[in-house]
């Protein structure tokens, strides 16, 4: 979690200068969502009776006894949904043009072209899944040369993903405006 807000935030940093050094405005409003806040949370046992009825207690009074990972909860309006907006292993949005979430899947692609970039292909988010303020769950994915080829951000950090993105990618709207500077990728859609 703290690697995708990091990185998001850089990525808008990247977008607001762009923006802001450009002699013209872009011809969208740029989306603006966050990755929930999360934190870990350490229980450790209590001074008290045993929990099982006639039976002593496993945990001494002060001793670590369980782990939590505790996430900000997404509120839903009556006409929002949870939506998964790219999925763990694809590059472009997992939805259709007329579903909804669509115009922020595409923004998300976009940052992945970002983030791509400007790690010079080591890393980026995928998994991009919540609402359309917050999200929640990201994946990292690294190339193969970080951290040696060892496993980091779990099984879900499939790298050799990300040798494939220039290739997959798909360069939408955002892409293509001059005034972010980014060399846009081929195209799948137009390929075919
Ligand atoms: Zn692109």
């Amino acid at each position: 979690m703290y690697w995708a807000k990091s990185l998001l935030n850089y990525t808008y940093d990247y977008i607001d200068h762009h923006i802001s050094t450009s002699p013209t405005p872009p011809p969208f409003e740029i989306p603006r969502v966050r990755f929930v806040d999360a934190g870990v949370a350490l229980g450790y046992g209590q001074c008290s009776a045993s929990s099982k009825p006639g039976g002593k207690s496993n945990t001494k009074a002060g001793t670590f006894s369980a782990v939590y990972l505790l996430k900000e909860h997404i509120m839903f309006d009556d006409n929002q949904e949870f939506t998964k907006f790219i999925h763990n292993m694809d590059y472009v949005p997992s939805l259709n043009e007329d579903q909804y979430g669509y115009d922020l899947a595409i923004f998300l692609a976009f940052t992945q072209h970002i983030q791509y970039v400007q790690t010079e292909g080591l890393v980026f988010v995928l998994d991009y899944q919540g609402s359309l303020t917050l999200l929640t769950d990201p994946q990292i994915l690294t190339h193969l040369c970080v951290n040696d080829g060892d496993d980091v951000f779990g099984g879900g950090n499939i790298e050799g993903i990300v040798d494939e993105f220039k290739c997959k990618h798909s360069c939408n709207l955002y892409c293509r405006w001059p005034g972010f500077g980014l060399k846009p990728f081929v195209s799948l859609e137009k390929k075919n």
